[in-house]
This record gives C-alpha cells, sequence and structure tokens, in this order.
C-alpha cells in the first residue's frame, strides 16, 4: 500500500480513484479557513464574524475577535488542498481506497468517478454509486452497499490549519 509521506504531487502519483477521491472530500466537506485573523494578527482557524455593525471578515473564536458562528462555511477547497491534510489522516485515506479496490469488483466503472462515488456514497451525500451511472445495477448496488460498510469520514480543520478525521 502507498505510504502518505511518499507523495509529493496528489495527480502524478496518486492513483485515479484514490485521487478522485480525496478532490471530493475537499469539495464536498465545508469547513473554516485558516490563517491570518484580521483583528488580532495572529494565525488561527478563521470561525467568527464580528458584530453586524463592523466590516463582515472572517475572525478567529479569541475573546477580543469575532464572536457570532459563521453562518456557513465555505467548502474546504476554498481554503485548503490535499497537502494540508494531516500525514495520519492522508494515509487512512489512501488505505481505504486501496482496500475498497482490492475488495470491490469495479469492472466498466470509470475509475474517477469511482472514486468520487465511494466518498459520496459512504459519507451519504446526495449523489453516488447508487444512481447507477456506470456499470450494472447489481453492481451499483454491492458498491454502495460495501461504501456505506466503510461508515463516515468526515474531514475538518483542526487548530494547527490541518484537516484531521
Ligand atoms: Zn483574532
Amino acid at each position: 500500500m502507498k505510504k502518505a509521506s511518499e507523495i509529493k504531487n496528489l495527480a502524478r502519483y496518486g492513483d485515479t480513484f484514490t485521487t478522485a477521491y480525496i478532490e471530493a472530500a475537499l469539495w464536498s466537506s465545508t469547513g473554516p479557513a485558516f490563517g491570518e485573523c484580521p483583528c488580532c494578527g495572529e494565525t488561527k482557524l478563521l470561525d467568527r464574524l464580528p458584530e453586524k455593525e463592523y466590516r463582515q471578515d472572517s475572525m478567529c473564536s479569541g475573546p477580543e475577535c469575532g464572536m457570532r458562528e459563521t453562518p456557513e462555511e465555505p467548502p474546504l477547497d476554498e481554503n485548503y488542498s490535499w497537502t494540508d491534510i494531516a500525514p495520519e489522516t492522508l494515509q487512512r485515506m489512501i488505505d481505504d481506497c486501496a482496500k475498497f479496490q482490492a475488495e470491490n469488483d469495479l469492472t466498466g466503472y470509470p475509475l474517477k468517478n469511482a472514486g468520487h462515488d465511494f466518498w459520496l456514497t459512504r459519507n451519504r451525500h446526495g449523489c453516488g454509486f447508487w444512481e447507477n451511472d456506470f456499470g450494472t445495477e447489481e453492481q451499483c448496488d454491492k458498491l454502495t452497499k460495501a461504501s456505506k460498510a466503510f461508515g463516515e469520514f468526515n474531514l475538518y480543520p483542526g487548530d494547527d490549519g490541518k484537516l484531521y478525521v
């Protein structure tokens, strides 16, 4: 199995299925940005907004900074890429993809779509293998069940700006 530490360029070294899986994880998950707080200048998770009368730049949740919860968090891919995924979390994603591909028949199912659908189906998003876009109905049914058996996997930024499960 691939080691997360050996992957320097996802498009080049990650296989098609795993690359698509990680891309889907980033665009279908949401979370606050990580960066310099415009109020205190510290580098933190920017998960709050100031009171309504002030400029609505995202701020940190420090006592003098943003006070209101951000009403809608942006998709992770607006602020993060696969290199921001914590190494141990990335390794779990790579291992799950390798296991899923080894255990399931993906004949006739394009690997890029299969990688997307594995992420979306296991996390019960609005699309996935069950739509039967490729492969046979019986095959898609098996892939849906197999994905759900892996359980949900949610990415969220930690206090260090890395993405964790
Ligand atoms: Zn601050």
